[in-house]
C-alpha cells in the first residue's frame, strides 16, 4: 500500500531461465527489441490504496479482460533508456532519473496516476539486478530499458481509469548501425502532423506513435528512412522526427534546435547534447527554424550539418532531405565532424570511457 512513499520488491525468480548457452548465442547479434531477459518488473495501482504488489517475477504474457480501458482508449504511456556494460566492467545507467521525471509528467498528461519516481528508479535497479548477465558487452550494445504503464481497470466508460498496471522489461540491444554511422534520409510529411497545440506531443504515449505510423509507411515508399514533422499550425516549422529530436549545425560551428514548444518530446539525449555542445564552446540556441531556413541554409552552406538525437540511435546523421517541393543534401550528405564529435562525447560518457562531469550515470 503506497501513496508515494517506497515498497518493497517481492522477487520471484524465473525457475526455467533461458540457459547461459543460449544466452549467450542470443546476446552475439540481438537487433532491436526481439530478445528479452527472464524476468520483468510488475506494479499495480487502485485509486484509493495507491502503488502496491511491486515485483520482480518471471517473463509472461499478461492476462487481460477484453474490457480493459487501454485496449479502448490507449490510456498508455512508455519510457525507454539503457543499461550499459561500462569500461570497468560495471552496470552503468544514463541519466535513469530524468526517465523517471518524464514518466510523470505523461502520466499527467493522459490523466493517469504518476508513479513515484523512486518506485520507477526502483524497479529498474532491481530488474537490471537480476538480469545483469543479459547485459551484452560488445562495443555501443546495451540493454534497453522499457517501463511502461497502462489503464488495467475493466470498465468501457469514457474517463480515466482508477486501476493501472506499470511493468518494466528488459531487452538486449545491438548497435543501432551494425556498419557504423549511415546517414539517413527524411520524408518531409505535407499530409500528416505529429502533434498539435493543446495536444499530446510532450507526452510519450502510445497513441503518438500509432499516429505516426501512416506517416511512416509513406517515407518508406518514398525511399526515405524516417519521417520529420512540421508544426500542425503553420505546417512551416520543424518540430522533430517519428523517435528523435533535431539539431542544426551552422556554418560557425553553432547549433539551433527547435524549442519545447508542447508540441515535441523534451528528449533526454537532446538536453544532453545541448550540455555537451556549450562544454565544446559552442552556442545552442532554442528557437524555431522553417523549412525553408533549413533548405535554403543547406544550398548555401550556412547550415553545414543536420542530426536526429534519441537513446536508441544515440546521433544520426541526416544526408538527404525530401519533400513534395523536392530535395536537397545537407553538406556533402555523409556524417559531419560536429555530428560525430558529440556522438562520441555521448558514448564515451555512457559507457564509462570518458569522465562524467555531470552526474549523469549511475
Ligand atoms: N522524440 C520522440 C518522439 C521520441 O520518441 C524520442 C525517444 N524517446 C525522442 C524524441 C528522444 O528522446 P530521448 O533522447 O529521451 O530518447
Amino acid at each position: 500500500m503506497n501513496g508515494g512513499g517506497m515498497i518493497d520488491f517481492e522477487i520471484h525468480r524465473n525457475p526455467q531461465p533461458v540457459t547461459a548457452t543460449e544466452r549467450e548465442a542470443l546476446l552475439v547479434n540481438p537487433g532491436f527489441g526481439r530478445v528479452f531477459t527472464d524476468h520483468m518488473a510488475t506494479i499495480r495501482y487502485v485509486e484509493g490504496k495507491g502503488w502496491y504488489d511491486a515485483r520482480i517475477e518471471p517473463r509472461a504474457p499478461i492476462p487481460m479482460d477484453p474490457a480493459t480501458a487501454v485496449l479502448h482508449y490507449a490510456q498508455e504511456i512508455f519510457e525507454g533508456l539503457k543499461a550499459y556494460r561500462r569500461a570497468d566492467g560495471q552496470l552503468g545507467l544514463f541519466r535513469a532519473d530524468a526517465n523517471a521525471r518524464r514518466f510523470v509528467e505523461s502520466a499527467k498528461r493522459m490523466a493517469m496516476a504518476p508513479l513515484p519516481e523512486e518506485l520507477f528508479l526502483d524497479s529498474i535497479r532491481q530488474l537490471v539486478d537480476v538480469d545483469r548477465d543479459w547485459t551484452p558487452s560488445s562495443p555501443e550494445a546495451s540493454l534497453y530499458l522499457r517501463p511502461f504503464q497502462i489503464a488495467s481497470e475493466v470498465f468501457l466508460g469514457v474517463r480515466p481509469a482508477r486501476e493501472y498496471l506499470y511493468v518494466l522489461i528488459a531487452s538486449p540491444v545491438g548497435p543501432y548501425f551494425s556498419g557504423g554511422l549511415k546517414p539517413v534520409t527524411l520524408w518531409v510529411s505535407d499530409e500528416y502532423t505529429r502533434a498539435a497545440p493543446g495536444g499530446t506531443g510532450a507526452a510519450k504515449c502510445g497513441g503518438n506513435y500509432a499516429a505516426g505510423l501512416a506517416a511512416q509507411a509513406q517515407a518508406m515508399e518514398l525511399g526515405c528512412d524516417q519521417v520529420v514533422y512540421l508544426d500542425a499550425v503553420h505546417r512551416r516549422f520543424i518540430d522533430e522526427l517519428g523517435g528523435m529530436n533535431i539539431f542544426f549545425v551552422g556554418r560557425d560551428g553553432n547549433l539551433v534546435t527547435p524549442e519545447l514548444n508542447g508540441s515535441i518530446l523534451p528528449g533526454i539525449t537532446r538536453s544532453s547534447i545541448m550540455t555537451l555542445a556549450r562544454a565544446q564552446g559552442r552556442d545552442v540556441s532554442e528557437r524555431p527554424v522553417s523549412i525553408e531556413e533549413w533548405r535554403e541554409g543547406a544550398r548555401s552552406g550556412e547550415i553545414v550539418e543536420t542530426f536526429a538525437c534519441g537513446t536508441a540511435a544515440v546521433l544520426t546523421p541526416i544526408g538527404v532531405v525530401k519533400s513534395a517541393e523536392g530535395e536537397f543534401t545537407l553538406g556533402d550528405g555523409g556524417t559531419g565532424p560536429v555530428t560525430e564529435g558529440l556522438r562520441q562525447s555521448l558514448v564515451d560518457i555512457q559507457y564509462g570511457r570518458a569522465p562524467d562531469n555531470y552526474g549523469w550515470t549511475t
